[in-house]
């Protein structure tokens, strides 16, 4: 029996503090306590952390706080095309979809596909039928849509057309969880809309083993968020995970090596959370907030959105 432990994230940005009134501040912490209570009451039940980031990333998706399901960002045709995935680090074995235009809660679909076993991605269409056969709910376009990123949509397009640079949190957002339960399992989910105004097909970092998403009993669990094309070519997930395993590299090590260091030359925004085999929690970022929240081994948990930090029932 080991520590269990969670930790999620609902994406990072510049954030600043007139772009939600405070009432979207709250809702997002609050939206961040109801995913961490989720996961953790699984956990503490002597659930499996599949189950646990499963459940987490869910109540995320179906927020309108965080760009991933309901609230995802829109794409260069205005349309969502949705991105997900999970991974069971005891196992290795992964499910991801792509380019959803329909599933309600695209994680649980990368879930269903892991298990199904006959492939790790599925996308567009196709992926679309398969959770529908499935059983999953889906949904019409207009379920995902909300007002703010309609909003952004233009914002970004205007930028486009001035040639000026968007707030990262027009362009930006994931939601992702880690976890460690009682039998020393690890796992990782991650869900997305991508950023706004991406071009039509574009697939990110969130549904790429390896990269956005990645989970190794013994090693680390890490959910990534940030311009997914610099997380596919530093293979963010697997490196963390190849510096703990090779360079004995310890998790805080490991993940300031690659967001502050290798990603940040690039400014672009990247953070992720990450926990290891011992259920230490890592979650760092290096744009001015990420929306994010974790249970210590004592069992409190905290969730932030800048620097402050503030403590929720579980
Ligand atoms: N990583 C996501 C993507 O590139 C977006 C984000 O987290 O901001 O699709």
């Amino acid at each position: 029996m080991t520590k269990i432990a969670l930790a999620i994230h609902g994406g990072c940005g510049v954030m600043p503090e007139n772009s939600m009134t405070p009432e979207e501040w709250e809702g997002a912490r609050r939206d961040l306590g109801a995913a961490l209570r989720a996961g953790y009451a699984l956990l503490k039940a002597g659930g499996s952390a599949i189950n646990a980031v499963e459940a987490a990333v869910v109540v995320m998706e179906n927020s309108p706080h965080f760009n991933a399901g309901h609230g995802a960002a829109l794409n260069e045709n205005g349309v969502h095309e949705l991105d997900a995935s999970i991974m069971d680090g005891a196992t290795l074995e992964a499910g991801a979809i792509s380019a959803s235009h329909a599933i309600r809660n695209p994680v649980k679909a990368a879930r269903l596909l892991m298990e199904d076993g006959r492939a790790v991605y599925m996308t567009g269409p196709a992926a679309d039928r398969f959770a529908e056969e499935k059983g999953l709910p889906v949904e019409p376009q207009s379920y995902f849509t909300t007002q703010k990123r309609v909003d952004a949509l233009q914002a970004m397009k205007r930028h486009a057309a001035a040639g000026t640079e968007g707030t990262e949190n027009e362009k930006h957002g994931t939601v992702g969880a880690v976890a460690l339960d009682a039998a020393g399992h690890l796992a990782a989910a991650t869900s997305t809309g991508g950023y706004t105004n991406k071009p039509d097909g574009r697939v990110g970092d969130s549904p790429v083993i390896g990269a956005g998403t990645y989970a190794r009993d013994g090693v680390c669990a890490v959910s990534g968020t940030g311009k997914g094309e610099f997380f596919i070519r530093y293979v963010v997930g697997h490196e963390i995970a190849s510096r703990m395993a090779y360079l004995k590299q310890d998790i805080a090590t490991a993940t300031d090596g690659l967001i502050n260091h290798d990603l940040a030359p690039h400014q672009i925004g990247a953070g992720l959370v990450a926990l290891d085999a011992e259920g230490v929690v890592a979650a760092p970022y290096n744009t001015p907030g990420m929306f994010r929240g974790w249970v210590t081994p004592e069992g409190k948990a905290f969730v932030a959105t800048h620097e402050e930090v503030f403590e929720v029932e579980l």
